[in-house]
């Protein structure tokens, strides 16, 4: 399988090549040529595997420079019990009214990042020895909060790997900047950056492209790479999920094989949507796709009004701080997906988006995107209504960041009348937003934050996940801050690590 930039399709590539570069020289997203069918005798073997066997299959569709005994191996290794408190890696929770809560966030850090970036250093890896790069892979990661955390826990001590995480220094909880400034391991740094987090990500894009720290580095024997859902390895093993839900549905008979079902996800980068929707593209019979965003809904906007995108609008902070986002990298692949792979295009919006901060989707290609997508959004307070409602109602504690999806799901059903059963995203643990969680459920609050993992845990009778749990007692390691005019010039913090 070849893969090509979403903005110049002329240079082919192999996956390895794609995964150790993360992104195209030309700026824009690695892409597959083709999607690849799951085939009768695929649905059957999917039904008879656990996650591990699940997600080798669907990355081995993809990867096709890799055999099928490494993927085995590295989703043995990325998926192990011990990581994600057993082997239901990914468990579907059948609520009420239609809803199947697709728990994605039972692995080490506790949120769905875990999902791709516990995969993401095996196969960066195998990349780099499959392309003959000797090189040092820097990773740098723009975070709203889970990824920077769930890279670090996946490249901390990997050899050949050094890691560098930016974030938000207002725009995160507090769990996880906690989580991520006590983080062990010698080839790891963290950097808070002022601004929000399209101002993390934007920088860390400079950096990207910038062609003499490129060369600096390369002096030093480093090279750039992204754990960031640019990279074709941080998307590709969110696919099996899908896949792997909609078998466990099966296989709990609230679907047969071949029904249709929704797929509803609360959405940032548009990177965990963008894998549904190439599931769907591999043969998951879907419906619709529900886009939940929260107050920062530019992409409802897009979705609603006609396929104009406008970043130009005021961004706001809110208890869903993983979504607080107005520039949603991977709408550029679907983008380069609904056009029939036309790069022009693609590199033509991009550079609207870049100059403008908006851009319009020709009409033959929003319909398109519009016959397979619906979008809602949902403020703070409709959520904290919703976690207090699910849990009150149907005895179910959720986060704030899937609250907005059940609610947007709901307003959804209500609206259209569509019953069809539906996959929700369930993307991050309730206590790692533990303050927000606590208040919606109307509990009082404690000043320390890894007491209030007690707080909710007491409210609801249901244990805080270890991993967070553990945090107790840790010393912070980083505390760096810079403004994000600053940015290139902690790339020279990677030398000494
Ligand atoms: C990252 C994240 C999201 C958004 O996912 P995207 O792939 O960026 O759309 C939603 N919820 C949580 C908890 C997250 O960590």
């Amino acid at each position: 399988m070849d893969y090509v930039s979403t903005r110049n399709k002329e240079r082919k590539v192999s996956a390895a090549y794609a995964i150790a570069n993360g992104i195209a020289p030309d700026g824009g997203l690695y892409c597959p040529t083709a999607f690849p069918a799951l085939t009768d005798a695929d649905w059957k073997t999917l039904a008879e595997s656990d996650y591990k066997g699940r997600s080798a299959l669907i990355l081995g569709k993809f990867l096709t420079d890799f055999t099928a005994e490494e993927l085995a191996d590295f989703a043995s290794k990325a998926y192990a019990d011990e990581k994600f408190g057993g082997a239901d890696t990914a468990p579907v929770v059948k609520l009420g009214e239609g809803k199947n809560l697709l728990e994605l966030w039972h692995g080490p850090t506790c949120a769905f990042k875990d999902m791709a970036l516990q995969m993401l250093p095996h196969l960066l890896t195998a990349s780099l020895r499959k392309t003959g790069e000797t090189r040092t892979a820097c990773i740098l990661v723009a975070t709203s909060g889970d990824t920077g955390k769930a890279a670090l826990d996946g490249f901390h001590d990997v050899p050949g790997t050094k890691i560098m995480v930016y974030y938000p220094v207002d725009g995160v909880s507090p769990m996880q900047k906690l989580q991520m400034v006590t983080q062990e391991g010698k080839n790891v740094e963290v950097v808070a950056i002022r601004g929000n987090f399209d101002d993390a990500q934007s920088a860390v894009k400079r950096i990207f492209t910038d062609e003499d720290t490129r060369a600096a580095l390369d002096k030093d024997g480093m090279m750039l790479s992204s754990a960031n859902s640019i990279n074709w390895g941080r998307l590709a093993p969110q696919i099996a999920y899908y896949v792997s839900a909609y078998c466990d549905m099966v296989a709990a008979g609230t679907i047969a094989q071949g029904d249709k079902i929704n797929v509803c996800v609360p959405t940032g980068n548009f990177g965990n949507i963008l894998a549904a929707y190439i599931a769907k593209k591999m043969g998951l019979p879907v419906n619709k796709f529900i886009c939940a965003s929260n107050r920062n809904n530019v992409l409802t906007d897009f979705f609603k009004k006609g396929g104009e995108y406008n970043r130009n609008r005021d961004f706001f902070t809110t208890t869903s701080p993983s979504m607080d986002i107005l520039i949603s990298s991977n709408l550029e692949r679907l983008l380069f997906f609904a056009s029939d792979f036309n790069d022009k295009l693609v590199a033509e919006l991009m550079g609207k988006l870049n100059t403008e901060g908006s851009y319009k989707v020709a009409e033959d290609v929003f319909a398109k995107i519009e016959a397979e997508f619906d979008a809602g959004c949902c403020d703070d307070s409709h959520a904290a209504d919703t976690i207090n409602k699910l849990w009150k109602d149907e005895n179910y504690l959720c986060d704030t960041h899937t609250a907005v999806a059940v609610r947007v799901y709901e307003d959804y059903r209500a609206r259209t009348g569509d019953e069809t059963p539906t996959v929700i995203a369930s993307t991050a643990s309730p206590f790692k937003f533990c303050r927000s969680v606590i208040e919606a459920l109307g509990g009082t609050l404690e000043n320390d934050d890894v007491t209030q993992l007690e707080v909710l845990s007491q409210l609801t009778g249901v244990p805080a996940p270890a991993p967070l749990a553990a945090l107790a007692g840790k010393t912070p390691r980083f505390d760096r801050v810079v403004d994000k005019a600053d940015i290139l010039s902690t790339v020279g913090l990677l030398k000494d690590l």
